[in-house]
């Protein structure tokens, strides 16, 4: 492994108007680089002591001694840090103009400007954090939501890394055992193992299949649930868009089937996202251009995770409003009964009939935002069922995490059909190692020699 050597600096307060603004400082040339630019109060320079300290004064230019701002200090020599090398972090007055003029006199004093992500970078290399909460961190760092920066936290403790290593415990066991008894002439040794192989490998593909569905429940509180708002021309879709997005973005008309394409916005509602998609009106239509924006819309239910049906109240039910209904029956909806604000002309007992799934059903008027805390409620209830359950048992994994799972449940999967077939040992032991492969990589460790020695030794036959 290499262990980066220079010293890097860079802002970790978020740039604009704030009462502080921290630069941080990591590597070993940290403590030589504060001593260029910092100064006590009497204008001495000041020793940075072995162990972690606060020292307040002055930023000064390196060469010149101009003074640039006051400075709160902290030194933190490594490995207790952050990245584990040697940090600083000076803390001065917040504001774009102030911070990065110090940022600029610590580069001037040695340091090179950081990367984005290289701290977290270090400490990844430096042992301190896996791959799994470095990526958590940065996810924590973006996540756009509260639930989905819960999830993240989540992992960032790593919950998802323990429960990765322990299903690499019992592989790298089960593969052990299959080892050893690869050179075993008695049939009956072999059977064991194959047994073996069946009956626990089937545990861990459960155990591997929660973590990659809770994986999907991740990638939705990043990308936003795929939410469709699907319904005739003219019933308010892109009114009640508009509403739930309370600003004017989709053209809101008074002809029928205007909005021609799919329109697609990221709505955080009572703290969970939503991917909210509007279509153009589903309708049996000859209009060339409608119809494509009608098969578009068809393909968008077929992907989204939750539909809003939207009706109009002041009109009855359609035969297109009932086909509609059957056709979102397999994903969780909600029916939105709009312009509640006009009289009403929607007979409730026949669409109570034709919600045969028992969906909630919601009436609002887009047009004048009524209705919409009910809505979101119940969309909420549709899409994530529990939601303080969900923030905290869902890990926060991203596509290189969810591709390495689904990779492992393979490998898994054949080791046990192999051994269903009493195939021979030798293939049974490669997939299962395929397995273990993978499930090291989410976690960014490479198979683990050592490891492998340690069991094999604590599992040697005598051989
Ligand atoms: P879409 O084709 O389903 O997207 O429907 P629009 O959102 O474009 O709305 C069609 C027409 O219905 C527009 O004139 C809107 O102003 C009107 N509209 C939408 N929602 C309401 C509502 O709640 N009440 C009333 N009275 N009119 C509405
Ligand atoms: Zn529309």
């Amino acid at each position: 492994m290499v262990i980066e050597q220079d010293t890097i600096a860079a802002i970790a307060t978020a740039l604009g108007e704030a009462s502080i603004g921290v630069i941080r400082v990591s590597g070993p040339e940290s403590a030589a680089v504060a001593e260029r630019v910092f100064r006590l109060p009497s204008g001495k320079k000041c020793r940075l002591p072995a162990a972690r300290s606060v020292h307040f004064g002055h930023i000064v230019h390196p060469h010149d001694g101009t003074l640039v701002d006051e400075c709160i200090l902290v030194w933190m020599p490594g490995p207790r840090s952050y990245t584990a090398e040697d940090v600083v972090e000076l803390q001065v007055h917040g504001g774009v103009r102030v911070v990065s003029a110090v940022l600029e006199h610590v580069l001037m004093a040695g340091a090179r400007l950081a990367e984005p992500g290289e701290f977290t970078k270090r400490a990844f290399l430096n042992g301190r954090i896996d791959l799994s909460q470095a990526e958590a961190v940065m996810d924590l760092i973006r996540s756009k939501t509260e639930l989905a920066r819960r999830a993240a936290l989540t992992q960032v403790k790593g919950r998802f890394s323990e429960e990765i290593r322990s299903l690499r415990r019992e592989l790298i066991a089960l593969q052990a055992h299959v080892e050893v008894t690869i050179d075993y002439p008695e049939h009956d040794v072999e059977a064991v193992a194959c047994a073996a192989v069946i009956d626990v490998g089937s545990r861990l593909m459960e155990r591997i299949a929660a973590l990659a569905a809770s994986a999907r429940v991740g990638d939705m509180l990043r990308e936003g649930i795929p939410t469709v708002i699907v319904g005739r021309p003219n019933v308010g879709k892109s009114s009640l868009l508009n509403a739930l997005l309370r600003r004017e973005r989709a053209i809101v008309t008074d002809i029928p089937g205007t909005t021609r394409d799919v329109l697609e916005e990221y709505v955080n509602l009572r703290g969970i996202p939503y991917r909210l998609i509007d279509t153009a009106g589903i309708r049996e239509t000859s209009d060339v251009v409608e119809k494509i924006g009608v098969e578009r819309s068809r393909e968008k239910v077929q992907e989204a995770q939750l539909a809003v049906v939207v009706l109009n109240g002041s009109e009855p039910l359609e035969p297109t409003d009932i086909e509609l209904l059957r056709e979102t029956e397999a994903i969780g909806r909600v029916i939105v009964i709009n312009k509640m604000d006009l009289p009403q002309a929607l007979d409730r007992g026949i669409l109570q009939q034709v919600n045969r799934t028992e969906s909630p059903v919601v009436e609002v008027s887009a047009s004048q935002a009524a209705g919409l805390a009910a809505l979101e409620e119940a969309m909420e209830a549709q899409a994530v069922g529990d939601r303080g359950g969900i923030a905290e048992s869902s890990y926060f994994t991203n596509a290189r995490q969810s591709a390495l799972l689904r990779q492992a449940q393979q490998d898994l999967q054949l080791a046990i059909d192999a051994a269903k077939q009493n195939a021979t040992l030798d293939i049974i032991a490669v997939q299962l190692q395929g397995a273990y492969a993978s499930l090291g990589l989410v976690i960014g460790e490479a198979v683990g020699e050592d490891l492998l020695d340690e069991i094999f030794s604590r599992f040697c036959l005598g051989k």
